[in-house]
């Protein structure tokens, strides 16, 4: 197929705000696809490529973009193939390889193909609200259920990863994504909401609320002796973890998958500070000492697989029910269900009170679900933070003089695309941020002016603030008042960062 086609209907997807009509869009689309295009297109629809991160900077791409050609003549496999070459240029030279490459293909791309394409490198193609929408279209275009897709492309690694499988065998060809010992499931994540009430509310009246620690995510899978522990970028961690991989060994059930968050407690039994926890990880050598120093404790939330079955669609109610019979309290995350704001409000201050970062509020009906989507774990938060996206940085004055330092920050924009900026902070920034940053966010710039250096979003921070201000400050109509950066979020790529729509629901003005 052209790639023609799909810019087609992307273009007409961003044209028309009803979902129906986007499903319908891209369903027709998939239809048409041969096998062999399949993942590319879903990819590319979903804001991505198939070959993942390709590093192609603004400036590049905009020294690429020449004389559009008159014809559609480029064809999907062929603007795949190109990519793939171009990611395996390396050595000597390749900078000016690479220009020629992607002059090679922008040569041959009509104007609108040549937007596209730029707007899916530099990776500013509308995401995360399509995601949603994507995963319906397959189900429907393959013939399968929306659970099933949704199953999959949690233990697939992703809606394009699976799309082929789904539209060429349908539901058999979905079987082969089913939860297995030692591949681990993507995690499920969680919303940000403003107070527990706000919480109990938006999830029916009644909620399983839990301690928020600030430690590292884990998934522990264990078949009999053998024991994994990975993170949440599903990266095998056992070894620095030892004391962790023994307590999942020593736990009453033959095979297990069992998610939790591990932190290293004080001699009072209060959390270490986030950065304190952390490093235990990526530690190969001298892990006794550190261990002596630093033991981690493992607080389970939630069990995915139990003696060869799958637990993922079953009610968080009965997960946590099963859960609570495996293991013990001490490593058992403090929770409470409950259906009264007051009661709710009391967990909340006795987390904050034990040295912990809010409470989690869960569906009890909900099944297990990779994402944030759907909304069945909220997150509640003393000081409100938000993970932000660096737009830009502007060099500081003084004592901060050479540094790049008041960083301005934008939260993804998924009804208009882009970004909307909420502010500017160079509070809480230490001297090793101040020198990381400088270095880091040159590496990703774009242009830069005499005072700011503009940068490709891509790097997230957590922003503490107090308040969320109606401003005409900027065009987003909205800013954050006494924000202070937090800490960097190496963990979360810009698509997991707060949205813009989040943003202005914590402000109250849109539902
Ligand atoms: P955030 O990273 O701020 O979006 O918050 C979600 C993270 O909180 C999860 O990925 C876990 O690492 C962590 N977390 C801490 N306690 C819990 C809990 N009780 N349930 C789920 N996640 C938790």
């Amino acid at each position: 197929m052209l790639l023609a086609e799909v810019v087609e209907t992307s273009r007409r997807i961003a044209a028309t705000s009803k979902r129906l009509e986007k499903i319908d869009l891209l369903s027709a689309l998939l239809k048409r696809l041969n096998p062999e295009e399949v993942e590319i297109t879903v990819a590319w629809l979903s804001g991505a490529t198939r070959q993942g991160r390709i590093g192609i900077g603004y400036a590049l791409l905009r020294n690429s973009i020449g004389e559009p050609a008159s014809n559609a003549s480029l064809e999907i496999l062929q603007v795949d193939r190109a990519l793939e070459d171009f990611t395996s240029i390396r050595g000597a030279g390749s900078d000016a390889r690479k220009r020629e490459a992607l002059q090679q293909l922008f040569g041959r791309a009509t104007r609108e193909e040549a937007q596209f394409l730029s707007g899916l490198l530099a990776g500013e193609l509308r995401q995360g609200a399509l995601e949603g929408i994507m995963l319906e279209a397959l189900a429907r275009a393959s013939g399968s259920s929306l659970e099933h897709i949704r199953r999959a492309a949690m233990m697939g690694g992703g809606v394009a990863s699976i799309a082929r499988a789904a539209m060429s065998q349908g539901e058999t060809g979905l079987q082969q994504y089913e939860i297995a010992l030692f591949r681990p499931v993507q995690p499920m994540l969680a919303q940000t909401v403003e107070d527990v009430s706000d919480a109990l509310e938006s999830l029916g009246g009644e909620a399983a609320l839990e301690y928020k620690f600030d430690g590292a995510r884990v998934q522990a899978h264990k078949s009999g002796d053998e024991v994994r522990i990975y993170s949440r970028s599903a990266n095998d961690v056992s070894i620095a973890i030892p004391e962790i991989v023994e307590a999942v060994r020593a736990l009453p059930a033959r095979e297990l998958i069992l998610d939790g968050e591990v932190l290293s407690l004080d001699a009072q039994g209060r959390p270490q500070p986030f950065q304190v926890s952390m490093r235990r990880f990526g530690r190969k050598v001298n892990v006794d000492e550190l261990q002596q120093e630093l033991p981690m404790t493992p607080f389970w939330f939630d069990l995915l697989y139990l003696d060869g079955a799958s637990l993922l669609d079953h009610p968080q109610a009965h997960r946590f029910h099963e859960l609570a019979n495996l293991t013990p309290t001490r490593n058992l995350v403090p929770h409470l269900e409950t259906e009264s704001p007051d009661r709710a409000e009391d967990f909340l201050h006795q987390a904050l009170a034990s040295g912990n970062e809010g409470v989690m509020a869960k569906s009890r009906h909900a099944p297990y679900a990779a994402g944030a989507r759907g909304q069945s774990w909220l997150k509640i938060k003393r000081a409100r933070t938000l993970d932000l996206v660096i737009l830009a940085a502007e060099w500081g004055n003084g004592r901060r003089q050479g540094w790049l330092s008041n960083l301005h920050l934008g939260a993804r924009d998924i009804e208009k695309g882009g970004f909307a900026m909420l502010g500017k902070t160079f509070k809480g920034l230490t001297d090793e941020m101040l020198a990381w940053q400088t270095a880091e966010l040159q590496k990703i710039e774009i242009a830069r002016d005499k005072y700011t250096v503009y940068v490709e979003p891509k790097i997230v921070v957590e922003i503490a603030f107090n308040e969320i201000q109606i401003s005409q400050r900027y065009p987003s109509g909205l800013a954050l008042r006494f924000a202070r950066v937090k800490r960097y979020r190496p963990d979360k790529p810009a698509s997991a960062s707060d949205t813009f729509q989040t943003v202005q629901k914590l402000a109250g003005i849109a539902q």
